[in-house]
């Protein structure tokens, strides 16, 4: 590591603060001169973390040991320890950067030195974590509640942190939360709770979080929030692929990305052998809008950078192959990007309307036994082995009125009623 880096960690270290570092995760209650809450690092019920800011140190009497603020992000973000130095770095404006040396060096170091770049203004968690709940009225979660099971759901809506808003009646919430779980972006929207659909009538219901709470201000003759103010000033808002938190999960699962954020829900739960995310209708729209992706490359690659090194798979809704086929090659250097062209193949068997896109198809078709033979090794090819065996059991209980895609009761049942014969499909499950 070379020089400047190194005295720019150790300015870090000198400022970092475990306590305001989990704080930015977690709320903290005060117990005596100690913080305490819930281990964010393994699940429990009662709060065995504990944060001494004196010694600047945690502790899990859980099991998970203590460490400082570094140790703290390695665990909880599954990072590395130059990528902690670098969130770290953010987080106290304290850029880590080797192109721009800094002022700051080692022995005499000011605290909180001033950011040299204006910090982007992320989503605050308060916001964020308020909309984390009225799933009774959340209309999309209505719609998701016609195909799944209530357990189903509720670990989708963990998984995604899917929220809810006001703002239309029964409006939904899609956050953008980056790999370090920074809220960069949040979309509302309004569902038809029956069909799923948006809705566009007599207005379209799409709106950003900060959208909302401007309009909200204007209505209540309101000051609106700081935060706010300083996000919407910024030229570029600082979005990301939505689900873009789940990447470090499982660094070997190949990710699947698709237009819609609904799409990618549907499909996390049809074929979890992906990690599901999505560019956000709008984004994409506007690429096209400014005169074709070739215009803005460097836009769109940015969003794509924490995917570097990795296995993608994009499912262009149909009609728009060409697009992301062109928006593909842009992305070459960053990851292997291959363009899957599944629905436009059996868009004319399956009669499927225009623009349909792989959640109208997983949630509508009949048919699907055909299609799944016809294309069982295609899919496979294509995906790790399990994701025809996702749409098989998806269609076996949809054949039976059923909801419920536990995917290993699922397995049991297929196997035992030898609906399913496949070799490789039965060892796969009994793996
Ligand atoms: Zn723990």
């Amino acid at each position: 590591m070379n020089e400047i880096i190194e005295a720019q960690h150790e300015a870090i270290k000198e400022v970092m603060q475990v306590k305001e570092v989990v704080e930015h995760f977690e709320r903290l209650q005060k117990k005596g001169r100690n913080w305490r809450c819930k281990c964010p690092l393994h699940n429990e019920n009662t709060p065995s973390f504990v944060i001494s800011p004196t010694r600047n140190i945690y502790t899990c009497f859980g099991g998970c040991g203590s460490g400082d603020a570094i140790k703290f992000l390695m665990h909880h973000l599954k990072i590395d320890y130059i990528q902690a130095m670098k969130w770290l770095g953010d987080f106290y404006h304290m850029p880590v950067d080797e192109t721009t040396p800094r002022t700051y060096t080692r022995p005499t170091i000011a605290k909180r030195a001033p950011a040299a770049i204006p910090p982007v203004q992320y989503i605050p968690k308060d916001i964020f974590n308020k909309t984390l709940t009225g799933y009774a009225d959340n209309n999309f979660v209505k719609f998701l509640l016609t195909l799944f099971e209530p357990r189903v759901i509720e670990s989708l809506l963990e998984k995604y942190y899917i929220g809810t808003s006001r703002h239309y009646p029964g409006a939904v919430v899609f956050w953008q939360i980056d790999e370090l779980f920074n809220i960069r972006y949040g979309k509302v929207m309004g569902y038809n709770p029956e069909t799923g659909k948006r809705i566009k009538q007599p207005f379209e219901q799409i709106n950003t979080i900060c959208g909302a709470i401007l309009k909200k201000c204007l209505q209540t003759q309101q000051e609106a929030p700081e935060w706010v103010v300083k996000y919407e000033a910024q030229d570029t808002k600082p979005q990301c692929l939505f689900g873009l938190h789940l990447i470090s999960e499982d660094l070997n699962k190949p990710i699947a990305i698709v237009e819609s954020e609904k799409t990618a829900l549907v499909g996390s739960i049809f074929a979890p052998d992906f990690i599901w995310l999505a560019t956000g209708a709008k984004g994409y729209e506007k690429y096209n809008r400014q005169g074709g992706i070739n215009e803005v490359p460097e836009l769109l690659k940015a969003k794509f950078r924490q995917l570097a090194g990795r296995k993608v798979i994009l499912f262009p809704d149909l009609g728009a192959v060409e697009d992301w086929q062109e928006l593909a090659k842009h992305l070459q250097d960053i990851a292997a990007v291959t363009v899957s062209d599944l629905l436009s193949t059996i868009a004319a068997t399956y009669q499927l309307p225009a623009k349909s896109d792989l959640c109208d198809f997983l949630t509508s078709v009949p048919a699907r036994r055909e299609l799944i033979e016809t294309y069982k090794d295609a899919l496979r090819d294509q995906a790790p082995q399990t994701t025809a065996e996702g749409w098989v059991i998806w269609e076996y209980f949809r054949d039976r009125g059923l909801r419920d895609c536990d995917r290993i009761q699922a397995h049991k049942e297929i196997i035992e009623s030898g609906y399913f014969n496949n070799q490789s499909i039965r060892s796969n499950a009994e793996r």
